[in-house]
C-alpha cells in the first residue's frame, strides 16, 4: 500500500498541544474522492480537515501529518458532554481532535468497496504503528479506541460514517496479523538418522512436519480420514 500526500498550505491543522494520539475516528465523506481532495486543500475551507482519505478504488490520501491535529471532530465543551464514546467522556473537556487520528472514506452510507476495506484496514494498522514509532505506544484496536464520528458528535453527525460501515468486520480484520509478520522458515526433520525428503517448515517458532513421512520413517502405518480430518498412526508392536 502507498500513501499519496495531498495536503497543501491551505489544509487546516494545528498543534496537538502535547497530546499523543490514542484513538482513530472513522468518517464517511458524503461525496467523491475528488471533492474531498479539493475541499481539504481549498483556500476557502477554514473549518475542517482530516488526516487521511480512502477512496473506493483503495487509494489512500494524506492531508495532515499524524503529529498535527486535524479539524475533524472538534466540539464545544457543551457538545463533548453529549458524546456517547466512553473515551471522549473520560477525557472531557479536552477537544477530541487533540488525541485522535481521523480517516475519511469516500462514499455516503458507509458501505465500502473491497479495495477500500483492504486499504482502510492497512491504514488503521499503519497509523497505530506510526503512533507507536513517534509516541512510544500503539493505538489499541478495540471499540474504545477505534470509533465512529457519530459517537463523538451524535448531535451534528449521527450518520457518520453511516449505517453500513462494516464495524465488526473491521475489528476482526484489525485483530489478524499482517501476512508479513508471520515468520515462516524452512526446517529439517531427521528420523532415526534419516533426513526426511519432504519439506518441514517453521511457522512462528513451531515446526510443522509431514506426518505421513515421519510415520513411515518410524515404520508406522498412517491412515488419513478425510471426512473426520483425523490422522491415525499405528506403530507395529505398540499397543
Ligand atoms: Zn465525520
Amino acid at each position: 500500500m502507498q500513501i499519496i500526500q495531498k495536503g497543501n498550505q491551505y489544509t487546516n491543522s494545528s498543534s496537538r498541544d502535547g497530546h499523543a494520539p490514542i484513538a482513530i475516528v472513522d468518517h464517511i465523506s458524503g461525496g467523491t474522492m475528488n471533492s474531498m481532495d479539493s475541499w481539504f486543500t481549498s483556500s476557502g475551507n477554514e473549518q475542517s480537515s482530516a488526516h487521511f482519505g480512502v477512496s473506493k478504488a483503495g487509494e489512500i490520501h494524506q492531508y495532515v501529518p499524524i503529529d498535527r491535529m486535524a479539524w475533524a471532530n472538534g466540539l464545544s465543551v457543551i457538545a463533548i458532554a453529549k458524546a456517547t464514546a466512553p473515551l471522549i467522556k473520560e477525557l472531557s473537556p479536552v477537544n477530541p481532535n487533540k488525541y485522535t487520528v481521523s480517516i475519511e472514506h469516500e462514499g455516503t452510507d458507509g458501505s465500502l468497496t473491497e479495495a477500500q476495506f483492504a486499504a482502510t484496514v492497512w491504514l488503521h494498522k499503519y497509523i497505530s504503528a506510526e503512533v507507536q514509532r513517534i509516541y512510544g505506544k500503539p493505538i489499541a484496536f478495540d471499540d474504545k479506541h477505534v470509533i465512529g464520528h457519530f459517537q463523538v458528535d451524535p448531535v451534528r453527525k449521527p450518520y457518520c460514517p453511516g449505517p453500513k460501515f462494516p464495524w465488526s468486520r473491521l475489528y476482526a480484520a484489525l485483530k489478524t496479523k499482517e501476512d508479513e509478520d508471520v515468520k515462516v522458515d524452512k526446517a529439517e526433520t531427521i528420523v532415526n538418522g534419516n533426513r526426511l525428503a519432504d519439506d518441514s517448515i517453521l511457522i512462528e517458532g513451531k515446526v510443522y512436519v509431514p506426518l505421513a513421512a515421519v510415520g513411515e520413517a518410524l515404520g508406522a502405518k498412517v491412515n488419513w480420514n478425510n471426512v473426520t480430518k483425523t490422522a491415525t498412526l499405528t506403530i507395529k508392536g505398540a499397543k
